[in-house]
């Protein structure tokens, strides 16, 4: 896109941030061009329409002007502003981690439609679905994007497949037998859980994680996610960081 052209496109809005007295700076992901940042003029001055459709999570229509340093959005127009997600105080901070997970695995300058159509697609589960696996499935599901599935059929150590799994690994990126485990104990109910979100069964798994008697098999995914997607962002961190040096 050149000085001065104008570029529409959609996009998901991951953060917002303060720019001088009235202005905003959005960090959009968006369908066309991946992670963009562009400055909205005015949005904080006035009770601007145009500032509240670019809310975190909202879903718009947009137009950018290409400026001299970033680009200005130009025109923002609501598609989906996902409030039954808003409104329920639970939802909310599912959407925000899904938010702040692709912002950092987003990285400007890098189209990446799989990711958007993902966050998209979680965003819209989560508006009808009150299942608390709805994020850690959104964690495991972009990793595996990313080129890091974790090995859930197998030992990931000997590749055993007749013995059962009980252990998850971080750092060996999967499941362990008996024989081999290190890492984090899992239960035999957490391991059938992440065959079916990596599997093919999302739904299944999504509805299964609303049961009350799920709460506990569902803490167990939800940690192991949480701290696969940290380790691999770490690790992505530090290697960005070798190639800078
Ligand atoms: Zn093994």
């Amino acid at each position: 896109m050149g000085k001065g052209t104008i570029h529409r496109d959609e996009g998901i809005v991951l953060r917002t941030y303060k720019l001088g007295e009235a202005d905003r700076i959005i960090v959009f992901l968006t369908k066309g061009r991946g992670k963009v940042r562009a400055v909205a003029k005015g949005v904080r001055k006035t009770r601007s329409k145009f500032g509240s459709r670019l809310e975190p999570m909202s879903h718009c229509a947009l137009q950018f002007y290409e400026g001299r340093d970033l680009d200005l959005v130009t025109q923002a127009d609501s598609i989906d502003t996902f409030r039954s997600v808003r409104e329920d105080l639970d939802r909310i901070g599912r959407g925000v981690s899904m938010l702040e997970v692709t912002d950092q695995l987003a990285q400007e300058g890098e189209v990446n439609p799989q990711l958007y159509r993902m966050l998209l697609g979680a965003l819209r589960t989560l508006e009808t679905s009150g299942s608390p696996l709805v994020a850690p499935a959104f964690y495991w599901k972009v990793m595996a994007l990313e080129g890091f599935r974790p090995e859930v059929d197998v030992c990931v150590q000997c590749g055993a497949d007749d013995t059962p799994l009980v252990a998850f690994d971080v750092e060996s990126g999967g499941l362990l037998c008996r024989t081999c485990r290190r890492g984090t104990p899992v239960s035999p109910e957490a391991v059938s859980m992440l065959r079916l979100i990596l599997g093919g069964g999302l739904n299944e798994a999504l509805t299964a994680g609303e049961a009350p008697e799920a709460t506990a098999v569902v803490r167990e995914v939800d940690q192991l996610a949480t701290r696969s997607v940290e380790h691999h962002l770490e690790r992505r961190l530090r290697s960005v960081d070798v190639l800078d040096h």
